[in-house]
């Protein structure tokens, strides 16, 4: 752990695979469920795949971890942030959702772009997308922003930044670079390098600004890239062209209901794969 200015800590620390999930270590010391799925469980959403078969698949996964259902949202690499006490009839316009309630499990799904889970210590807990578009609006500020308003202070707050495309591999164009700069401002300082004649965003970096301006006292990146860090993850700009765009894995946090029987996390080591 490095001490840092603000008072934050930030924490390089790879997550742990239990049959074809990879699980953040310090959500796990918060109490709460949190990781995201690899390719071994298929694809958890997006064109490619049939509607129903991620469906059943999230509901699978959310089985494992011990709830009922995972809670989703219509992603549009927006800035709005919803309140998810359970899941949606319809699915809300929203990058970003949060909870107070326990047995309630938060789904994202991405390929390349970062999911953010935070809990604190008194039950809340939330998630975000966030790929160039939700990091240069700073959808984990809302997503911290919300949780405040609804009572958490930020300085007992855990969060997580999973696998997602790292700095390793992830290079943009001028435009895209220069929107970037300008929506961060003094957020986005060496964020975006040049590097062999190409610009390089590290939204790894990006976020931890984010999550330190606002003052969250722990944060974790699993340092993992979707592309290259050579676990079977679904990546938008990896592996072979034909399989581009083919899938997406399922980042999600959640808090066992008190009292309610164990979750078979623990268990999934023994599962079939
Ligand atoms: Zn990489």
């Amino acid at each position: 752990m490095t001490p840092m200015a603000s008072g934050a800590t930030v924490e390089q620390a790879e997550w742990e695979e239990r049959a074809g999930i990879l699980f953040s270590p310090a959500l796990a010391s918060r109490g709460v469920v949190a990781g995201f799925t690899t390719r071994a469980l298929g694809s958890m959403g997006g064109r490619a795949t049939p509607p129903d078969e991620a469906s059943e698949r999230r509901a699978a996964v959310a089985a494992r971890l011990g709830f009922d259902a995972v809670v989703r949202t219509k992603q549009v690499h927006g800035e709005t942030v919803v309140r998810a006490d359970g899941p949606f009839e319809t699915w809300p316009e929203a990058d970003g959702m949060w909870t107070g309630r326990a047995g309630v499990l938060l789904g994202i799904v991405a390929a390349d772009c970062v999911a953010v889970l935070a809990a604190d210590d008194e039950g809340r807990i939330g998630a975000a997308h966030a790929g160039w578009e939700g990091t240069s609006r700073q959808i984990a500020r809302r997503l911290i922003g919300s949780l405040r308003a609804a009572g958490a202070d930020p300085s007992r707050i855990v969060a997580a930044l999973g696998p997602s495309i790292g700095p390793c591999c992830y290079t943009i164009g001028g435009e895209r670079a220069r929107v970037v700069q300008e929506r961060l401002g003094d957020l986005g300082g060496g964020t975006i390098v040049e590097r062999d004649g190409e610009l390089v965003f590290d939204l790894w970096k990006a976020n931890v600004a984010q999550l330190r301006e606002d003052g969250v006292g722990r944060i974790e990146v699993s340092g993992t890239c979707t592309k290259s860090g050579g676990r079977e993850l679904w990546s938008y700009r990896g592996r072979e062209s034909s399989e581009r765009g083919s899938g997406l894995g399922l980042a999600f946090i959640g808090r066992i209901t008190p009292g309610a029987s164990p979750p078979r996390s623990p268990r999934l080591a023994e599962d079939p794969p």
